[in-house]
């Protein structure tokens, strides 16, 4: 049997960070990655010298250690970023964040007359259950906002009705944004003493967030760390109170081989983790496990050979009569992620459920309906069109239904059983996080573990997320 000290399940920024902390205190951490690269969701792909996001993915935090930490790894190859991404609603740019003025005129005098009195109704009469993602944004914005803006582009990404999502999602995403603190804003810049409340500005790696990681590996292998690509965890044995050994499988030829392993650090998502064990939870764990729900996401990378289609780093896409949710424009995130001159590369991103009939659509038709739904809405001919490729990433968002948090403490109430097993990064922690918490997430869980302070990783992003999606 093979065998390994500290095993980090995972090479995303959770357990990239995890294994940095363990390296970097001289424990020889072992990372298995069912990729074949560092960066979990926030990989960077290279598609015949073009490089893509799995999404874009901003660099943006309220943590100095992860500031310091970008810093440090990026130097001069980080870029500051000024952000525009707007929405796209009935074949019209709307700012987004959403601004006061912009709005208002855009919606047209007779849609902005019902959108303040339906906010003035559903605040002042208290509509809708504030618990839920729905009643939430309707009391801050109003039923006809709502609409407009909300439930069409939210319901893409959940795949299920706004009433039965908690608030959860809205309180994280949305909150301090209200039609108040947006009238604020705008005569604020009237005054000129605008109060830098929303997220303008980001960092990005020149090449890509994948180039972070990248250097991170060398950093971990350099310290001691040894990664293995390729290798998915299936199975966790224990003997009831501690893990004892785990089941990896070769990616490519099916093989398995068991590990014995002191402490296992894991991010795979947390029902994945609970299911792994054997033997297997007791029924109630079983079935708590099966509630939590995660939202897959698709992704329709394409080369078009065209010069410039919209100054925005990303679109959100709110028409109704289209699949597609939001539109990466990659030479707007940084200039070196496209190497032709002439030539565009966008990400057309798509919300499905693993499995379901989207997500075992062939690269040709998805590719073929992408383009279609491009087309439609005027943003790009198909003519264009010189290559491109799909790219599918389950458990991309855990889902906030109106139960998971009761689901979520069973299942940490479980592996708390076993001394040896920490879970943590954003499926781990069946947790909303952006690469920044994730981050946190893993440093914290490495430093719990080597006696460096005792932190909690569950409640890392209260009060400490930016404040729109
Ligand atoms: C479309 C999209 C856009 C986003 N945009 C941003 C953004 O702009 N800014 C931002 O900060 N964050 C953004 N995020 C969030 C960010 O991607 C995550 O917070 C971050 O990737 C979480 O890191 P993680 O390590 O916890 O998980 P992951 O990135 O999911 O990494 C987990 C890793 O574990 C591996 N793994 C899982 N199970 C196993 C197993 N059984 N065996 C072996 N390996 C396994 C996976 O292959 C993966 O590489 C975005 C997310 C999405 C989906």
């Amino acid at each position: 049997m093979l065998q390994a000290k500290n095993v980090v399940i995972g090479a995303g920024p959770a357990g990239m960070a995890c294994a940095y902390e363990l390296a970097k205190a001289g424990r020889n951490p072992l990372i298995l990655e069912l990729e074949n690269q560092p960066g979990g969701i926030c990989r960077t792909l290279d598609f015949q010298g073009y490089l893509f996001d799995i999404g874009g993915h901003r660099f943006l935090t309220r943590s100095k250690e992860i500031n310091e930490l970008w810093s440090a790894v990026m130097g001069a190859d980080m870029l500051k970023v000024k952000r525009l991404s707007r929405i796209y609603y009935h074949r019209k740019f709307f700012s987004y964040p959403l601004k006061f003025f912009d709005t208002f005129a855009k919606l047209g005098a007779m849609e902005s007359v019902k959108a303040v009195a339906s906010l003035l109704w559903c605040k002042y009469r208290e509509i809708g259950d504030i618990k839920t993602f729905d009643g939430w944004v309707t009391r801050n914005f109003g039923r006809e906002l709502y609409k407009v803006f909300f439930k069409n582009y939210t319901e893409k990404v959940w795949g299920m009705p706004c009433s039965n999502l908690s608030a959860d999602w809205a309180m994280q995403r949305l909150r301090g944004l209200s039609v108040k603190v947006l009238l604020y804003n705008a005569l604020s810049v009237i005054r000129k003493d605008r109060p830098k409340t929303l997220a303008e500005e980001f960092l990005y790696p020149r090449t890509g967030p994948g180039e972070f990681f990248r250097r991170l590996q060398a950093a971990i292998q350099e310290m001691g760390g040894t990664f293995a690509w390729g290798k998915k965890i299936v199975a966790i044995k224990t003997d009831g109170e501690k893990a004892v050994s785990l089941i990896v499988e070769d990616c490519r030829s099916g093989k398995r081989e068991e590990l014995e392993a002191d402490t296992v650090f894991s991010t795979a998502p947390l029902p994945v983790l609970v299911n792994s064990l054997i033997p297997k939870p007791e029924e109630d764990v079983l079935e708590a496990s099966k509630k939590l729900k995660f939202r897959s996401f698709l992704v329709v990378n394409v080369v078009l050979n065209v010069d410039n289609l919209f100054p925005d780093q990303w679109i959100y896409v709110q028409e109704p009569d289209v699949k597609m949710a939001r539109i990466q424009n990659y030479k707007n995130w940084s200039p070196e992620m496209v190497p032709a001159t002439g030539r565009t590369s966008l990400g057309l991103e798509y919300f499905c459920n693993e499995n379901d009939d989207f997500w075992k659509s062939s690269d040709m038709d998805l590719m073929d309906m992408a383009m279609t739904e491009l087309e439609k809405i005027g943003i790009a001919s198909r003519e264009h069109l010189i290559n491109g490729f799909v790219v599918r990433i389950p458990h991309a968002y855990p889902v906030y239904s109106m139960h998971y948090t009761e689901d979520v403490k069973k299942l940490r109430g479980y592996l708390e059983h076993f001394s040896n097993v920490r879970t943590f990064g954003r499926g781990g922690l069946f947790h909303y996080d952006n690469s920044d918490h994730a981050l946190l997430s893993g440093l914290y869980t490495a430093r719990n573990y080597l006696g460096n302070g005792q932190h909690d990783v569950w409640s890392i992003n209260e009060n400490m997320s930016y404040m729109e999606s």
